[in-house]
């Protein structure tokens, strides 16, 4: 039986990327996806359900990383930044830099194109069921081929990029690294449109060419947030997304029966850019629904003969629920590390380890600090929301905190705007608590365990810090 070096799972941002990066470094790659080789990266059958948004640096990482260039129709639309607006829309602050409005489906292929262009091979129309493992250690994966039968593949590394819903990960053997299910609570159930719209509408509290704009409003969106980003051609990507739990609060309180879809639709109509539009079902990718996770990657993300990439570790940004970037960057280190370890002879857990350094390194360093702002941001209503980014954020610290940065709030400054009653110190007292406890998961962070052997307590000391944020500030949109 063929036996590959590194097998890829998944052919959507971090798989395709994984592949061209092993396949670059001279590795036997196998790269699987139940898509053929015609839609390559497109997450389920709704298409390529994604708001279509990444930052200018992680598009550059990968060019630099790969040798490759993006054709500008896969860039689509160049932005300036991401924006959030207050619920009130009274206030902006900004959420990430300059980037792109993806054509995700030629941007999915352009990366594709590329692990086939460095040597992977692809097998698609594969349904992956779950890995081989013998002796604690992954060797490959079964599932069932184009015809419908039961094959085994066999590999010395197996990536798993399965996204969010992996069968890798939920049937990997019990161990303290991976956990196998998202919390609920740590799930955004999105859905996103497609849409032509009018081309002359200008108003930027509803829609702004040169910006990809977030509507934060908890109950249009709880636990959430609705998006409108530009595109190309007057088209925009509009989507929304909430955290379940939000949702059943704010329906229990105002005795109603909204869903996702009932809540777009809600949306879309609140907004006056949408007079006239039509979908774009181009693709077939007009219209789509899926979840995306909003918590820190997980905090180990190898298992023997096992790396872990993209959406299947979580690895979107928790506040953003930006999960391209990560993706792509996940990608090229997950790559590199599966090759390393071939050329090494050691797939062992620690012969892997390197890759959860690397990661954290390049970018998951402040995950879990963002984490705890986003649980922050969940705890408030609309008019904490409102007060808080009027009055105890500046332009230039918000831009330090979606960077996981975090900024000396100006205290005495502040505490001498609290005039507002008990919610607003209540909002106060939370954000300096949860800005001390993003120093704290930084440092956490900053010192991650250089091998297995100090993982334990590396994991107590984080998960500690999430669940405290948890019960101090439980959601509560409305
Ligand atoms: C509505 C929505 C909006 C979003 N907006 C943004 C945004 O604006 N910006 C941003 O950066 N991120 C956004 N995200 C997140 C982003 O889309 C993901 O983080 C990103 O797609 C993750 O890539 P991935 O390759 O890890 O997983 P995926 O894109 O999910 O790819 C997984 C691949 O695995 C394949 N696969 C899955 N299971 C199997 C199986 N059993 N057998 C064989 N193949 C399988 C799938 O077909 C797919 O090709 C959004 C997500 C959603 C849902």
């Amino acid at each position: 039986m063929v036996e590959y070096d590194v097998i890829v799972a998944g052919a959507g941002v971090s798989g395709a990327t994984a592949a061209a990066m092993a396949g670059k470094l001279g590795k036997k790659v196998l790269l699987i996806d139940r898509n053929s080789e015609m839609e390559p990266g497109k997450k389920t059958v709704w298409g390529w359900v994604c708001g279509d948004a990444v930052a200018k640096s992680h598009i550059t990482y990968v060019q630099k990383n790969l040798g490759n260039t993006f054709s500008s129709e896969a860039l689509g639309l160049a932005v300036d930044g991401v924006v959030a607006l207050s619920p009130d829309l009274g206030y902006k602050l900004p959420f990430d830099g300059e980037g792109y409005s993806l054509e995700r489906p030629l941007f999915g292929k352009a990366l594709f194109d590329e692990a086939i262009k460095n040597g992977a091979e692809f097998k698609g129309k594969f349904s992956v069921e779950g890995p081989i493992i013998e002796d604690n250690k992954v060797r490959g994966v079964f599932g069932k081929n184009e015809k419908g039968e039961e094959e085994k593949i066999r590999g010395k590394v197996t990536i798993d990029a399965l996204g969010i819903a992996s069968l890798l990960r939920r049937k990997l053997p019990e161990n303290p690294y991976i956990d196998k299910e998202i919390d609920y609570e740590d799930l955004e159930l999105t859905g996103r449109f497609i849409y032509k719209t009018e081309d002359s509408f200008d108003d930027p509290k509803y829609y702004d060419k040169k910006n990809a704009l977030i509507h934060l409003n908890q109950q249009m969106a709880p636990g959430g947030y609705g998006w409108v980003f530009p595109k190309t051609e007057g088209r925009v990507n509009v989507g929304l997304g909430v955290q379940h739990k939000s949702l059943e609060l704010r329906n229990k309180k105002f005795g109603a029966n909204d869903n996702l879809k009932s809540l777009i639709e809600k949306y879309v109509k609140w907004n006056p850019l949408f007079k006239n539009y039509k979908l774009d079902n181009t693709s077939r990718n007009g219209e789509g629904y899926w979840s995306v996770s909003v918590r820190r990657q997980m905090e180990g993300m190898v298992y023997p003969g096992y790396i872990g990439v993209g959406d299947s570790m979580a690895s979107a940004n928790p506040l953003s629920a930006g999960g391209i970037g990560p993706a792509l960057i996940g990608g090229i280190l997950a790559g590199r590390a599966a090759s390393k370890a071939v050329e090494s002879g050691d797939t062992s857990l620690e012969g892997l380890w390197d890759y959860n350094l690397d990661y954290v390194k390049q970018y998951g360093k402040s995950m879990a600090g963002m984490e705890v702002f986003r649980i922050f941001l969940q705890s408030m209503n609309n008019q904490d929301i409102d007060y808080g980014m009027k009055s105890f954020i500046t332009y230039e610290e918000a831009v330090e905190i979606t960077y996981g940065r975090i900024p000396e709030l100006s205290l005495t400054k502040k505490v001498s705007k609290l005039v507002r009653g008990v919610g607003a110190l209540r909002t106060f007292k939370d954000l300096v608590w949860t800005t001390q406890k993003m120093k704290e998961l930084n440092a956490i962070y900053a010192d991650y365990p250089r091998s297995p052997k100090e993982f334990p307590e590396f994991k107590k000391k984080v998960v500690s810090i999430i669940n405290e944020a948890k019960s101090r500030m439980p959601s509560s949109p409305v």
